[in-house]
């Protein structure tokens, strides 16, 4: 644990320039959704400006990006600089967390960028609709079948984006697949088999949690899809509750 108050605060500090890119109030509410995220007191303690985090940090090696920077940003609030990080900058973390075991504040600069990540896709932002578009496929699979990528989906022709090294992942899958034990596994459809009951307790969590609410501001089509997928299973479910039922009464 570090410290034990808070640093919530009425007021927001930082002054912003004359013609802000977005009226301070809309600047002001986006930063106080941050500062208001339970893990925000816990993963930002101060800062030193030292540069550890940074000189750690893969993604700083490769990117124009910088965890000291970003936390520069939150810790002096400034409200247009953490807008702006927010279109480009927090999407070349990798999340790996190697700032958080470096950090002599015991600051999570990875973890701060993954608040402002979800604070991005809460509002809708561009740059959040720009990064999560090409895993649309990905997450209608995660939806639809309770599993996330399939073996069958690791072929050149779903991820061109990862370049020429994906060819060598094309492999024999069914052969592969069946050569693994358990039987639950033979599938390249799916990870492995998720029955009807789990998939609908699924859905209601991501209903209840706000998950399914994201996505509707991020993709509205591929929410429409998996809406409709999600009422045909809780139709299904339904309907071999009523099976069971009837099979009890007889
Ligand atoms: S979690 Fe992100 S910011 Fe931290 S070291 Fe890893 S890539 Fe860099
Ligand atoms: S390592 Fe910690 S104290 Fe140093 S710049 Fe990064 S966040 Fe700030």
């Amino acid at each position: 644990m570090h410290g034990t108050t808070t640093r919530i605060q009425e007021f927001i500090g930082d002054p912003v320039s004359d013609a802000p890119v977005m009226p301070r109030e809309d600047l002001e509410e986006i930063f106080g959704d941050i500062q208001k995220d339970l893990r925000f007191d816990h993963e930002l303690n101060g800062c030193l400006n030292c540069g550890i985090c940074t000189a750690t940090c893969p993604a700083a090696h490769y990117y124009d990006f910088s965890p000291r920077e970003i936390v520069q940003l939150l810790w002096t609030e400034n409200l247009e600089g953490v807008y702006d990080a927010m279109q480009e900058k927090i999407w070349s973390c990798a999340q790996c967390y190697t700032c958080a075991a470096r950090c002599p504040f015991g600051n999570s600069p990875g973890g701060l960028i993954m608040i402002m990540r979800e604070v991005a896709i809460k509002h809708g932002m561009q740059s959040a609709k720009d990064v999560l578009r090409p895993f649309s496929r990905v997450m209608l699979k995660l939806i639809s079948t309770g599993n996330q990528l399939a073996p069958n989906m690791i072929t050149p022709d779903h991820f061109r984006d990862w370049g020429p090294n994906i060819s060598k992942v094309d492999a024999p899958l069914k052969l592969l697949r069946a050569a693994i034990p358990m039987p639950t596994l033979n599938t390249i459809e799916t990870a492995w088999e998720v029955n009807l009951k789990t998939s609908v307790e699924l859905y209601t969590i991501w209903e209840m949690t706000g998950v399914l609410g994201q996505l509707e501001t991020i993709d509205e089509n591929l929410f429409d899809v998996i809406t409709d997928i999600m009422d045909e299973k809780r139709d299904d479910y339904d309907d071999w509750l009523e099976d069971q039922k009837d099979q009890d009464d007889e």
